[in-house]
C-alpha cells in the first residue's frame, strides 16, 4: 500500500514452488516446482485434470494457504514469509475469492451479504449497504437487492458472491470453478461478468475451471499435470467482440475510501 491509499499493481511471481500435504504418515506432493508469472491486469485460464493442484495453486496464491517451500510474491508482497496476521491482511486488501458453491449466507439477503465484508471492517450500515447496492447494480442484480440466497438462482448467486469479492476493491480476483454449478448458458454469463471486471475495471483475474469455454475469455491458459504446469499460451480470443471492447471506466469505478 502506497501513501495515498493505493494498493500497487499486482503481478504475481511463482518460483519453485512446491507444496506437500501428509495424509497418513505419508507425503503426498501436490506441486512441484511451479514458477509462474501473472501480469497486473491479466485474465489467466487455469486448466487440469481433477487432482492436479489446481485448487491448491489457487489458494497458495491467494494466501489461504501456504507452501511447503518456494517464493510466492503477489502485488510486491512475500506470501511465503507472512504470519497469519499478516496473510489475513493481505487477503482483505488484495484478493476476492469466487467459490463453485458461492458461499452465501443463507440468512442475509443479497444486499446484506455483498455488504459483508464492511461489517468486519466496522462500516457503518449506510455506508457498507450503498455501497453494497451500486456493486449490486453493475452486476445487474439491483431488482434482487432484497432476495435471500435460496430465492435466487445459482448464476444470480453467483453474481452476488462476485459483488461481494468485488466490496473491499481487490485488484486480483480469484475463482475456483465458477461456473462448476452452473448450466452453460449461465456460466458463459458469469465468465462474460468476469471478463469484464478485467477489460473495464484493470482486474488481475485468475480462473480455475473445468470449462474450455474460459479459452474465449481469458487472455492466457495454463496447463495443470500432476502438480506440474506442463503449458502455458496465449489465447486466440476475439478482442473484437463488443463484449470485450472496455467501456467508460468511470461510471465502474469506485472509489477507495481511506
Ligand atoms: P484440483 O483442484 O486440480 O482438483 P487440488 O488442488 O484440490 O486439485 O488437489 C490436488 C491433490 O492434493 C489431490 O490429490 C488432493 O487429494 C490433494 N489435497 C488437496 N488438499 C489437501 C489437503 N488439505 N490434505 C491432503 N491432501 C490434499
Ligand atoms: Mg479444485
Amino acid at each position: 500500500m502506497n501513501g495515498n491509499g493505493h494498493v500497487p499493481a499486482p503481478a504475481i511471481l511463482v518460483r519453485n514452488l512446491d507444496k506437500a500435504f501428509i495424509v497418513g504418515g505419508q507425503v503426498l506432493p501436490v506441486l512441484r516446482r511451479v514458477s509462474l508469472r501473472i501480469d497486473a491486469g491479466q485474465f489467466v485460464g487455469v486448466m487440469g485434470p481433477s487432482g492436479s493442484g489446481k485448487s491448491t495453486l489457487l489458494y497458495l496464491i491467494g494466501g489461504l494457504d501456504k507452501p511447503s517451500s518456494g517464493q510466492i510474491a503477489v502485488a510486491g508482497q512475500r506470501l511465503d514469509q507472512m504470519n497469519s496476521v499478516d496473510l489475513a491482511r493481505f487477503r482483505r486488501l488484495t484478493v476476492g475469492f469466487v467459490f463453485q458453491s458461492f458461499h452465501l449466507v443463507p440468512t442475509l439477503t443479497a444486499l446484506e451479504n455483498v455488504a459483508l465484508p464492511g461489517i468486519f471492517a466496522s462500516q457503518p450500515r449506510e455506508e457498507r449497504e450503498e455501497r453494497a447496492a451500486r456493486l449490486l447494480r453493475m452486476l445487474k442484480m439491483d431488482d434482487r437487492a432484497y432476495h435471500r440466497p435460496s430465492q435466487l438462482s445459482g448464476g444470480q448467486q453467483q453474481r452476488v458472491a462476485i459483488a461481494r469479492a468485488l466490496f473491499n476493491e481487490p485488484p486480483i480476483i480469484m475463482c475456483d470453478e465458477p461456473t462448476g454449478a452452473l448450466d452453460s448458458h449461465t456460466g458463459e454469463i458469469v465468465m462474460k461478468m468476469l471478463r469484464q471486471l478485467c477489460t473495464r475495471m484493470g482486474k488481475t483475474v485468475i480462473v480455475v475451471t473445468h470449462d474450455p469455454k474460459i479459452e474465449q475469455y481469458a487472455d492466457r491458459m495454463v496447463l495443470l499435470r500432476d502438480g506440474e504446469i506442463v503449458d502455458d499460451y496465449p489465447t486466440n480470443r476475439d478482442v473484437t467482440h463488443p463484449d470485450m471492447k472496455p467501456i467508460q471506466v468511470k461510471t465502474l469505478t469506485i472509489e477507495r475510501r481511506s
